[in-house]
Parts: structure tokens; C-alpha cells; sequence
């Protein structure tokens, strides 16, 4: 994070740390470094912050915005809204936010928090139908006076960012650790892994890896089950008729940002064993991560454990990046964190309630 006055909350964007994850590295068996870059730490909560505020800047550059008259319109599963309505509120332009129902009440609360107007829409419409979140925005910025769609699914400002910020802050950290007898380090990003929505995380993330930095990293892309992102084509049957709890990650179409010549290997993760390793990430590592962190874990401990993976996990030192891209506090209300946190029992349970008098 700068250390200098900021201008505005867009000035706590991104600079989020790159955190070992030790204890689960030790769990599984694993010689190399695992570490988490933690993206609930940017200003809105999310990755996602990066490209609404590149987006945003670009359009104003282009003279695309007029304060006080443009009405940004986006569909989204949330958190590029909630980057969004966090720079408009400060830019003064007005955001109207297209969002499928099975997005969290959580992320529509802070877009109204934030003074965005949010229009749900039906999970199950294909993203070509006049119904879908993509569909309703287009018929809004239509009919709307200076109603104007930043579109993160076409708009290069969105891989751009990762590739400008997202990955040169992954390099930074890794090059300016130095590597020891009891922490070795190979001082490259060896493999990246991260989950797929727009596909702008990973695409600009493998560019700013393997352009200047290790043109041998392994990207390592995850997309849940239901979605058709992955490749080949195979992994992408089914049997959940294309729905999952999972928010954030998978569609079912391939937005354009996403360049799936630049991802190496794909691996397809179900919401039960994405929520296991959001369990995993809390409890042995402190971190208050969303479901798509868990399937970025999911994914990367699957494939640390394949054939192709398995030479990076026995190797003390290679560096394996998780990218974590948003928080808890985005899920709170939904049944499966709820489960998760109310069905843990401590082993302290048993003394208080003996302590007490009471039953357990
Ligand atoms: N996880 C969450 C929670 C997200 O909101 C998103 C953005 N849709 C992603 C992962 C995937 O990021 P990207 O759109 O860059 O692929």
C-alpha cells in the first residue's frame, strides 16, 4: 500500500500482499512455496477494483464521460460493479448494475450502499437472450441518455490491468524476498493459478508473467463445473446443467478478453470441494476468503498433485502463486458459508460447556 496521502479511495486499489500459505503447503506434502496473492485487500474487496478503475480512466482519457450526465451501465456477477459504483460515486457519474439473482445479497446491498442502481436477472438466461444480465444492460444503455456499457468482456483495459498491476506486484514480491536455507526460493513465479469469469485475470497475468519475467510459468487456469471455459473441450460436460453456487468464475460463453491460447492447463472444480478449501484457507491460514478463492486453491493443489504439476511440488523453492480474488464478507448470508462456519465445533466446546453446566 503507498505510504503517501492518497486522493481518493481509487489510490487504495490493488497493492495487495503476496502471502505463504505454509500450513496448507504442509498439508499436503508440498516441497515448494504455495503463496496466496490476497485480493480482498484492494480498497472495494476484489480483483476486480483493478479494472473498474483502469476501465473507468481509460473511457475518461477518450472523453467518453461527462460528470454529472454519464450513466455507467455493467453487467456483472458483482465485484466490477462494486469497483464501478466505488469510482463513479467519487468521479460523479451514475452506475446502474445488471446482475444475475444468484449473486449475493451482500454485493447488491454494497452496490446501493455505494448509490448504484442494480437490476437482477434471471441465473438460468443464456448470456445472448434480452433476459440475461448482459441482455438487460444492453436494453437499458439503449433507451438511456448518456447510458454508456465499459463492457469488461471486450474491453482490453480489463487484462491490461492485471497485466500492468496485478502481475508486476506478484513479480516484485516474489524478486524482492530473498531466498534462504530454511525458505528457499527460486526468485520466478513457476506457476500461476487462477479461476476464469471475464478470463481478463488470467490472460493479462500469463502476459505479464511470461513476456518479461519466466517465460516458462506454468498458467494454470481453473473454471468450475457447468461452465464451458476450460479446454479441451471434454472437460467441459456436465451433469448440473450448467448451474453452481460458486460466484465469479465459469459462463457460458468465452468473453473476448480471454485468450485460452495463453492458459496451459485447465482444471474443473465443483462448489463442494471450492467451499472445502475456503474452510481451509480460514482455519489454517486466517484468511476470510471468497468461494472462487477456494476453487483457485482447489485447483492448484489438484494440479500440484498431477503428473504435470507434481516436478513444481516436489522442487523446494519453486514459487506457486493462488490467486484469492475476493472475501468472505461478500458471502455471509449464504447457506454454504453459514454451514460452514456454524457446523465447526471447536474442541474448547466440550470444556466451556462443562465449565458452564450446560449441555454441548
Ligand atoms: N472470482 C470472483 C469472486 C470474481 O468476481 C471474478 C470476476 N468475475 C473472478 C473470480 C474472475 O475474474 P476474471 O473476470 O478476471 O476472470
Amino acid at each position: 500500500m503507498p505510504s503517501q496521502i492518497l486522493d481518493n479511495a481509487l489510490g487504495g486499489v490493488g497493492h495487495t500482499p503476496l502471502i505463504r500459505l505454509d500450513k496448507i503447503a504442509r498439508l499436503h506434502g508440498l516441497k515448494c512455496n504455495l503463496l496466496g496473492k490476497v485480493e480482498f485487500l484492494s480498497a472495494g474487496g476484489s480483483v476486480k477494483d483493478r479494472i473498474a478503475k483502469a476501465m473507468v480512466e481509460a473511457a475518461e482519457k477518450e472523453g467518453k464521460l461527462i460528470p454529472g450526465k454519464s450513466v455507467v451501465i455493467e453487467p456483472t456477477s458483482g465485484n466490477t460493479g462494486i469497483g464501478l459504483a466505488m469510482a463513479c460515486t467519487i468521479k460523479g457519474y451514475s452506475v446502474i448494475i445488471t446482475m444475475p439473482n444468484k449473486m449475493s445479497l451482500e454485493k447488491e446491498a454494497l452496490l446501493r450502499a455505494l448509490g448504484a442502481e442494480v437490476v437482477r436477472t434471471p441465473t438460468e438466461a443464456a448470456w445472448d437472450s434480452p433476459e440475461s444480465h448482459i441482455g438487460v444492460a444492453q436494453r437499458l444503455q439503449r433507451e438511456i441518455p448518456y447510458g454508456i456499457i465499459l463492457d469488461q468482456y471486450r474491453n482490453v483495459n480489463n487484462p491490461l490491468a492485471h497485466e500492468y498491476t496485478t502481475g508486476p506486484e506478484i513479480i516484485e514480491a516474489v524478486v524482492s524476498t530473498p531466498s534462504t536455507s530454511e525458505r528457499p526460493s527460486s526468485m520466478k513465479v513457476d506457476a500461476i493459478v487462477a479461476g476464469a469469469g471475464t478470463g481478463g485475470t488470467i490472460t493479462g497475468l500469463s502476459r505479464a508473467l511470461r513476456k518479461s519475467h519466466n517465460p516458462s510459468c506454468v498458467v494454470v487456469g481453473v473454471d468450475p463445473k457447468g461452465s464451458i471455459l476450460a479446454v479441451p473441450e471434454s472437460l467441459n460436460q456436465s451433469d448440473n446443467g450448467g448451474q453452481y453456487v460458486v460466484e465469479g468464475i465459469g459462463y457460458d460463453f468465452v468473453p473476448d478478453v480471454l485468450n485460452r491460447t495463453e492458459v496451459d492447463t485447465w482444471l474443473k472444480t465443483d462448489d463442494e470441494e471450492s467451499f472445502a478449501a475456503v474452510q481451509k484457507l480460514m482455519r489454517n491460514e486466517g484468511l476470510l476468503v471468497g468461494g472462487s478463492s477456494g476453487s483457485a486453491l482447489a485447483g492448484a493443489l489438484r494440479w500440484l498433485q498431477s503428473d504435470q504439476g507434481r516436478e513444481i511440488a516436489n522442487t523446494p523453492g519453486k514459487n506457486v502463486v493462488v490467486i484469492l480474488p475476493d472475501g468472505i464478507r461478500n458471502y455471509m448470508s449464504k447457506t454454504w458459508f453459514l454451514k460452514l462456519a456454524m457446523e465447526t465445533q471447536s474442541p474448547l466446546a466440550g470444556t466451556i460447556a462443562q465449565v458452564l453446566g450446560k449441555p454441548d
